[in-house]
């Protein structure tokens, strides 16, 4: 299962390198400082230059460090995409500090973000499972369960909202999870 269609997005499972999608908005990892870092991060700034870097650091004079959960837009530079989003995933502390709730902030903050710029187009990575520790399997769970949470919810301009899994492991627990997601529909 690849694929399945909410009112009128479609929601697409995509093995490959965030950096290289051409949806209007690609999301980003990111940390509280929003000053790049490793993983998705460091790809993210490496490819999309200084453009995006310098717009994270005004945002941060204005409003301070991140708080995870939340949300903020800026150009893509260099990048396919024309804007990044820049969401701070939880880091995973045992599943009792509200990570879940805090892991699903993030998909929603972002949705809603694309939907006030009134986007086509968005590509989410595996908030959170890489250097957060989240557990891959429940951050699977919670990143499809709230965007058609989302999309059941809300009127939204998007039409596509690609997850990309940058590993096969992920890719297959993604793919599990949509199919049973349909199964029930
Ligand atoms: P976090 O700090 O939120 O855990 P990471 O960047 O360490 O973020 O990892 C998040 C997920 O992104 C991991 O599953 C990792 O494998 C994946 N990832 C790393 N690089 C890329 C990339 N270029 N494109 C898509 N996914 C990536």
């Amino acid at each position: 299962m690849e694929e399945i269609t909410i009112g009128n997005t479609m929601l697409r499972l995509f093995q490959g390198d965030i950096t290289r999608q051409t949806t209007d908005a690609i999301v980003n990892a990111a940390n509280s400082g929003l000053m790049g870092g490793g993983g998705v991060d460091g790809a993210i700034h490496r490819a999309g230059g200084p453009a995006i870097v310098d717009e994270c650091r005004s945002i941060i004079m204005q409003i301070g460090r991140l708080t995870p959960g939340r949300a903020v837009i800026t150009t893509g530079g260099n990048l396919p995409a024309k804007y990044v989003i820049h969401t701070v995933g939880p880091i995973w502390h045992g599943g009792n500090r509200r990570e879940p709730e805090i892991l699903s902030d993030c998909y929603t903050q972002c949705l809603g973000l694309a939907t006030s710029k009134n986007l086509k187009s968005i590509s989410f990575p595996a908030i959170s499972t890489g250097a957060y520790g989240y557990p891959p399997d429940e951050a699977a769970q919670v990143a499809l369960n709230s965007t058609i949470d989302y999309l059941k919810r809300n009127k939204t301009s998007l039409e596509l909202i690609v997850f990309i899994l940058f590993d096969n492991q992920s890719c297959s627990i993604y793919r599990n999870h949509l199919a049973a997601i349909s199964a029930d529909k």
